[in-house]
């Protein structure tokens, strides 16, 4: 380790974003590093080629674009190592074949995004791994679900539609106990909020999709890993290669120099429009983290360093075509999937035809919130307009 490195090492979330992957003197002096396009690296000596120890050997191990990103998102997340892959759900794929085999034992929590449990139930199946789903506020309790061949436990917290901030470290004691590793989605709170290696977990996925691209306009999935977990998360890379583009790599490396100050802005605006929502007559239950009505508030307390701008509320029991009133006529929400943008969303949801090992039945229908960054002022307009219309519509 040279000096600058130990220095580094101390460097606190700012200034790690600001510094990390990046080495201006290996790019002419220009701040950031460029999109390299390549397959072939030549090399300049048989014995170079033989040796098979280069910095660059071929592009799907790694090109200066990939390699600045991943070096960054290390750093970030305190991790051993780290993989990129071109989605969201391409990191959860991985993380989970590195440490699953046939035969195995698969723990994911019910809330888990769902495509993560199509991935269980289809592809998983497929392999021969069996996968159990539990309830999300287990806690210690998974303990008497842990087999002898539980090879992982998989952990989101929070949901991200239905919110419920799961115990992790009380998961990840317990799992480490019988050998299982914890593998967590962690695109709600990002390394900034919940850092998941101090927290226990083994294999830390990002969608980079939302708070790291932060514009709506890339694909991108990370998958951190502690020193435990990264050679088998290495090798599975190694042996699928599933590459990101380079230029998906370049506006993520883009993105994440100005992460954390969208995170904190999505925060706080998030936060407005929670309490304004809790205290409107239409709303039964807000569900963000940081607002006790939503389970494992306490947990979020005592782990989480922050929420980000995502959070669900159950509405009054009101008939369907009157929540299609209120969200159809919105001028400033968009409709859509996917989040951690510049702009604001809204989606109506319901689990309860997947969920199996708990119940969805929250007594109202469920709108999934996505806050941008407009002026919050002019997005409760919008929203109380839509609840005139939905009051009209349940007349
Ligand atoms: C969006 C999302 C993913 C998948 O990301 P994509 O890039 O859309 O594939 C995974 N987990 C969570 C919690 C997400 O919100």
């Amino acid at each position: 380790m040279t000096a600058d490195d130990s220095r580094r090492s101390a460097w606190r979330d700012r200034t790690r974003l600001v510094h990390s992957g990046r080495v201006p003197e290996e790019q002419f002096g220009f701040v950031n590093t460029p999109v390299y396009r390549g397959s072939t690296v030549l090399f300049k000596t048989m014995a170079e080629q033989t040796s098979y120890d280069g910095r660059f050997i071929y592009g799907t191990k790694g090109t200066p674009t990939t390699e600045a990103l991943a070096k960054a998102w290390t750093d970030i997340a305190g991790a051993a190592g780290t993989v990129l892959l071109p989605s969201g759900l391409a990191a959860v794929t991985i993380a989970l074949m590195s440490c699953l085999k046939a035969g195995d034992h698969l723990l994911v929590t019910d809330n888990a995004y769902r495509p993560t449990r199509k991935l269980c139930d289809g592809l998983l199946k497929g392999f021969g791994v069996e996968t159990e789903y539990y309830d999300p506020m287990i806690g210690g309790g998974i303990s008497a679900l842990l087999r002898q061949n539980t090879a992982a436990v998989l952990v989101e917290a929070p949901g991200s539609q239905s919110l419920e901030v799961q115990d992790v470290p009380a998961i990840a004691e317990a799992a480490h106990k019988v050998g299982a590793l914890v593998v967590m989605d962690n695109t709600w709170a990002t390394p900034f909020f919940f850092p998941p290696h101090e927290r226990g977990v083994d294999l830390a996925i990002e969608a980079g999709t939302k708070y790291l691209g932060g514009h709506s306009d890339i694909l991108l999935g990370l998958v951190s890993a502690n020193e435990r977990a990264w050679p088998k998360l290495a090798a599975a890379f190694e042996a699928t290669a599933p590459c990101p583009g380079p230029e998906d790599c370049f506006l993520a490396l883009r993105g994440l120099r100005t992460m954390l100050l969208r995170l904190k802005e999505a925060e706080r605006q998030a936060l407005d429009m929670a309490h304004w929502l809790a205290a409107r007559p239409e709303v039964k239950t807000v569900l963000h983290p940081a607002l006790p009505s939503c389970p494992g508030h306490e947990i979020w307390k005592r782990d989480f360093k922050g929420s980000s701008g995502l959070f669900s509320v159950i509405l009054n029991p009101v008939p369907k075509h009157a929540v299609a009133a209120m969200l159809d006529g919105l001028r400033l929400f968009g409709m859509g999937y996917s989040w951690g943008g510049f702009e604001s969303l809204v989606i109506s949801f319901d689990p309860s035809a997947y969920r199996s090992a708990t119940r969805w039945n929250p007594g109202g229908p469920a709108l999934r919130f996505q806050i941008g960054l407009e002026d919050t002022e002019d997005l409760k307009a919008d929203l109380d307009e839509g609840f005139a219309r939905l009051r009209a519509a349940s007349r």
